[in-house]
């Protein structure tokens, strides 16, 4: 049995953090490969070193002295090892990098470091070998990782072994180190597990699991405890912040289930994500498994008589999108009306550029477009299964005397979608998590 586990910068924050993450890893022999981010805040007003890092060369670029944010990172990590009595001489590495910044390093080189040092700290720690990922994480020129030679990297000095792995980087072909998004450190845990075939993957952060909608709306949100990665993806997509966005397609390809926990309460069981829990589901639990949104929307509804019976005309709407690279995220479709959902930044400089050319291209009879909207999605696997979902939603709105400016269903069934004006948004989240979950 192999379990992958990551943690996240609040569990590498300081020493008696890694006292936890150290307790943690002990308490089970299958937690064998460990993946880590670079130390995060110890308390709310806090900095996490990846952003010192950023901020010590915005120093380095504008010629301002970097010294001072360079010795709050050094000494953060120093005061882990002292406190912990770690053996490890960290002085010449630190050393070494000063001396590369004064010569020019890369923003990301010099940012990686975070991850860098908190994984040499832990492996030291945990009597584990430290694997750089500048040794197995290969970057196409494009920015995406080659799975293919990074996962065999990998499986070349990790097999059999008990390894700490720094998260958030990897080296381009050139050897040039790179960053991944911000966050990232999330997807090389995802890597690692899918490249080492681990039985799970476990995301160890500050809270225990994912809240089935956000909690600075809906004061007593429930933790999720089981979701399937299709609801996951409609949930990230759609606003819910938890693991980076990315990280569930390599697990996924392997259906290696993910268990988020929290190293602040491990004995909570946290929130399961799995391809599917067929068997495994409650009778009675909520017919959905989370609420999630975002505002900053804006909707183009193109009417035309007779659009219903004749074809391309939904074609020349697409292409206008196409030619100013607006993505469409939903598009919706009435008898002799469409109705399309675009980001409101993504159409800032274009809006009426767009207007005129589906004026020309669709002569339609009208366009109406609506600013402010926000999206909601109601997202349940078991919402398929069991009738009376929309009704539910119409009567919770109405009740609250939200108009819904659009609603749809995916095929899948997996989600309900809602469009409602953004200042509705916190009063359609809460009331809809009410009607639902009680
Ligand atoms: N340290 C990086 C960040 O703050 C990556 C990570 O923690 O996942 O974004």
């Amino acid at each position: 049995m192999l379990k992958v586990a990551k943690f996240g910068g609040s569990s590498m924050a300081d020493a008696e953090q890694y006292k936890k993450v150290r307790a943690i890893i002990e308490s089970d022999d299958d937690r064998k490969v460990i993946v880590v981010s670079a130390a995060g805040k110890r308390y709310p007003d806090d900095h996490k070193l990846t952003d010192l890092l950023y901020l010590c060369h915005a120093h380095l670029t504008y010629g301002v002295s970097a010294g001072p944010v360079f010795d709050m990172v050094k000494d953060r990590y120093l005061s882990i090892r002292d406190t912990l009595g770690i053996s490890l001489d960290l002085e010449s590495d630190f050393e070494k990098l000063y001396q590369k910044m004064q010569k020019g390093i890369s923003q990301d080189e010099l940012v990686s470091r975070g991850e860098y040092f908190s994984a040499k700290l832990l492996a030291a720690y945990l009597g584990y070998e430290f694997i750089d990922s500048a040794n197995w994480v290969r970057f196409n020129y494009d920015g995406t990782v080659d799975q293919t030679v990074s996962y065999q990297l990998l499986r070349e000095m990790a097999a059999g072994k008990r390894a700490v792995i720094p998260g958030f980087y990897g080296t381009m072909e050139d050897g040039k180190i790179r960053l991944m998004d911000r966050g990232g450190s999330d997807i090389t845990g995802a890597y690692v597990a899918a490249a080492l075939n681990a039985d799970i993957y476990e995301n160890w952060t500050d809270v225990s699991g994912i809240l089935m909608a956000d909690p600075r709306i809906v004061k007593d949100a429930k933790t999720i405890a089981r979701v399937t990665y299709s609801e996951l993806r409609e949930l990230s997509y759609i606003g819910a912040q938890v693991l980076h966005e990315a990280t569930i397609f390599p697990v996924r390809e392997k259906n290696i289930p993910v268990n988020i926990r929290n190293t602040n309460d491990p004995e909570n069981p946290g929130t399961l994500i799995r391809d599917n829990f067929e068997g495994a589901d409650p009778d009675d639990a909520s017919l959905i498994t989370g609420i999630a949104g975002k505002k900053g929307f804006i909707t183009f509804s193109i009417t035309r008589s007779g659009m219903a019976s004749e074809s391309g005309t939904l074609r020349k709407i697409l292409m206008v999108f196409e030619k100013y690279n607006v993505p469409i995220h939903y598009i919706l479709n009435g008898i002799d009306c469409a109705t399309l959902v675009v980001r409101a930044s993504s159409v800032e400089n274009c809006r009426y550029l767009i207007q005129a050319d589906l004026n020309r291209d669709v002569e339609p009879d009208h366009i109406h477009v609506s600013d402010n909207i926000a999206i909601i999605a109601i997202v349940g696997r078991k919402m398929a299964s069991r009738s009376g979902s929309s009704g539910k939603i119409f009567q919770a709105l109405g009740e609250q005397n939200i108009n819904v400016r659009m609603i749809s269903q995916g095929p899948e069934e997996l989600n309900i979608m809602i469009g409602v004006k953004e200042k509705d948004f916190n009063i359609t989240i809460d009331s809809l998590y009410h009607k639902f979950v009680g």
